[in-house]
């Protein structure tokens, strides 16, 4: 319930209701859409990286490492690839793989359906894709779980994640997965990254380049 004050006389209440329909008919009147969609509407989607969605699922990191949510899980400084890759692989086997669709994802897509739209997010989780927004109408500006790029961006492919990340998860014991399962840059033999951006090796391949010029 939102209250909002109009002069000293009267006070007008605008309930939630009334602001869902207000969206609405802009949305309606609209010629077109652009929206900017950040990590809050994954969280409302039920993606959340704390709690005991994070708990429950990372015990043996959590004992281990002291790790206390996802975020900041994402910053620990692993000694070997092969911890790197226990901790990511399950972290994107989770968040990127196994999530489904959320709720606030096919609601906006509907309200934008036949209307000229396009989407331009920081998520890296996939689910703009996954519910279904056309992929030539989205700009993930800061990459995607899914995808590997060589760490000193030797060269600009993305290279499919999912099956590997489905056999690290697999075969990881004590928080480490089988050294053979850690990936080296096909061209120059070079550790691989995950495709998000937090360095200046951030990999922006063609597709990337189309869909900022959409
Ligand atoms: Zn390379």
């Amino acid at each position: 319930m939102f209250t909002i004050c109009k002069g000293s006389q009267n006070i007008v209440e605008e309930t939630l209701t009334d602001k869902a329909a207000n969206v609405r008919k802009l949305l309606q009147n609209a010629d077109a859409i652009i929206i900017g969609a950040g990590a809050g509407l994954s969280t409302a989607a039920g993606i959340e990286y704390a709690g005991p969605r994070f708990t429950e699922n990372f015990k043996d990191f959590i004992e281990r490492y002291g790790m206390t949510d996802m975020y900041s899980a994402g910053f620990y400084p692993f000694r070997t690839e092969e911890e790197k890759w226990a901790y990511w692989s399950r972290h994107i086997r989770m968040n990127r793989y196994d999530a489904p669709v959320g709720e606030p994802y096919r609601q906006l897509l509907k309200m934008v359906e036949g209307k000229p739209y396009f989407v331009i997010t920081t998520n890296v989780d996939a689910q703009f894709y996954k519910a279904g927004f056309d992929p030539l109408r989205i700009w993930a500006v800061q990459g995607d779980y899914g995808k590997l790029q060589c760490a000193c961006g030797c060269h600009d492919t993305l290279y499919d994640n999912h099956d590997l990340i489905m056999e690290m998860c697999e075969k990881q014991r004590d928080c480490r997965i089988p050294s053979d399962l850690v990936p080296h840059c096909p061209r120059c033999g070079e550790r691989m990254e995950i495709n998000i951006r937090k360095d200046m090796y951030f990999v922006q391949d063609a597709q990337w380049y189309a869909e900022q010029t959409e």
